[in-house]
């Protein structure tokens, strides 16, 4: 399993952190569902739950669902016309 990709700002609550669901333990850090998680947790769990249902966009296959990537950036400049 890759790492995944939690660039984008909407991971970061900026209100304060909650308990991980994963090892209880604080982070600002949240899934796209809103859950709150450590990225390394959610990798973890990615890596433990290889069967759970997958999140791909356009044929691509960005982790599972419940803990996926964020989707690649639409302006690439390597990107095929
Ligand atoms: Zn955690």
């Amino acid at each position: 399993m890759g790492l995944l990709n939690w660039n984008s700002g909407q991971h970061f609550d900026h209100r304060g952190a909650c308990a991980c669901t994963q090892c209880g333990k604080p982070t600002p850090l949240r899934a796209h569902s809103g859950e709150p998680v450590h990225k390394v947790c959610a990798e973890d769990w990615n890596d433990h739950n290889p069967g759970a249902p997958r999140h791909q966009l356009a044929g691509r296959d960005l982790g599972t669902s419940r803990y996926h990537s964020d989707p690649p950036k639409k302006h690439r400049k390597d990107g095929a016309r």
